[in-house]
This record gives C-alpha cells, sequence and structure tokens, in this order.
C-alpha cells in the first residue's frame, strides 16, 4: 500500500468551532490528504491562567463535531499521555501509529511563529510536514522558516475563536451556528462556560 497521507490537527478545542473544521476541510482538499486527525490536548494545568475544560469533555465535542465526516477522526493520544501536551510527542506517537505514512501537522498562523521558538525544531520537521493556516487578525511572517518544511495556506476568514464561544456562553449569548449544533447542544447539558454562581 502507498504511504496515506495523513493531517494532524492539534488544539485544545476547548470547544471545537468552525473555525477549526473550515480549516481542516480545506488543507484536507488543497494537499489531497487521505484523513484529518484531530487531537485534542492533555489536561494542562492553566492556558493563558484560565482552568481548561476536562479533557473528556473537550474529546467528547471533538467526536461529535467531526463524526459526520468520513475523513475526519480524534485521537487520543495526547489526553491519554496526560499532563502538558508538546508537538513533539503528538508527531512521536502518531508516526509509531502509522510508520509508513506521511504526516501533515497543521495549525494555526499563531501557533506556528511559535514552533520557531521550539527546542527541537529541528526533530519535528523530520517528523512531518508543517501546513500554517491563516487566520482573521494574525500576519503571518515566514521569513525565517525552513523553506521546503512548512507550507502557508489562506483559509477563508472565518473570525471564530474558542475564547470567543466561551465568551458568549458565560453572557447567555447563542453560539448557534458558531460551532456544530451537537457541540451547542453537549455544552448545554454539561452546562460548560456558564458564569459560576
Ligand atoms: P482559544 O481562543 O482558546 O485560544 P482557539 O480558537 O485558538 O482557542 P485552539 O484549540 O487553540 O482554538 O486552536 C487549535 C488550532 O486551530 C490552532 O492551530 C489555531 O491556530 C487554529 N485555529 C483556531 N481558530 C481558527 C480559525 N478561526 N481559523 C483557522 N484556524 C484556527
Ligand atoms: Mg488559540
Amino acid at each position: 500500500m502507498s504511504p496515506r497521507r495523513i493531517g494532524v490537527m492539534g488544539g485544545t478545542f476547548d470547544p471545537v468551532h468552525h473555525g477549526h473544521l473550515v480549516a481542516a476541510s480545506e488543507v484536507q482538499s488543497r494537499f489531497d490528504l487521505d484523513e484529518v486527525i484531530f487531537v485534542p490536548t492533555g489536561q494542562p494545568w492553566q492556558k493563558s491562567g484560565r482552568q481548561v475544560t476536562r479533557a473528556e469533555d473537550r474529546y467528547l465535542m471533538t467526536v461529535i463535531a467531526t463524526a459526520s465526516n468520513p475523513v475526519f477522526s480524534v485521537s487520543r493520544v495526547d489526553i491519554d499521555r496526560g499532563g502538558e501536551t508538546y508537538t513533539v510527542d503528538t508527531l512521536r506517537d502518531l508516526k509509531a501509529e502509522y510508520p509508513e505514512d506521511e504526516l501533515f501537522f497543521i495549525t494555526g498562523a499563531d501557533a506556528l511563529e511559535q514552533i520557531l521558538t521550539w527546542h527541537n525544531a529541528d526533530e519535528l520537521f523530520t517528523l512531518a510536514h508543517f501546513i500554517g493556516v491563516t487566520r482573521p487578525g494574525y500576519k503571518l511572517n515566514d521569513h525565517h522558516l525552513p523553506s521546503g518544511k512548512v507550507s502557508l495556506v489562506e483559509v477563508t476568514a472565518m473570525a471564530i475563536s474558542s475564547t470567543g464561544c466561551r465568551e458568549r456562553v458565560e453572557h447567555g449569548e447563542p453560539i448557534w451556528y458558531l460551532v456544530p449544533d451537537g457541540v451547542v447542544r453537549y455544552i448545554d447539558k454539561r452546562g460548560l462556560y456558564r458564569k459560576p454562581a
């Protein structure tokens, strides 16, 4: 069997939203990927000074959001490893699971800039090709990206962020059409993101 082309979309997904899904779909089509695996991060202590939602809730929302797409799937590698997630661990684990296949790590332009400062950047580039997707409000700065290892893709601008979705729920505003319907229902069912009483 020829090597498969597998996209890897890491994220906190707190919650997963249509910006993530459009970006993954766009990259899947442009790079002719056989599959895109969403990988929710393990449970970090905090992210930007706030408590991150339980990994199982973020995992289930990601499953709900991707279930209807035959080329989308969800991996538990980062959740099951636990603790803070480092991209190099994600890629090592997935490479071990799919040794014959080609990995394409999909990340937002904001996160891509941090790749340059990771100490194992050299190892990262041996594990996967990197695809940086633009998102509204972020200017891509590609002058010090290693050539041939990173592709930049412009996706349809979707000014949606998980932070924005959480704030809307906290303020009692609707998030219909920003996240998939099943995710709206799940957030409501579990009472996620509500203002503490
Ligand atoms: P938060 O607001 O909590 O930081 P987020 O919306 O940035 O959440 P993450 O889970 O941090 O979501 O993002 C996972 C990946 O998806 C990152 O690489 C991020 O850059 C990318 N991403 C997030 N939102 C969008 C969007 N609207 N369009 C394209 N890519 C996005
Ligand atoms: Mg983010």
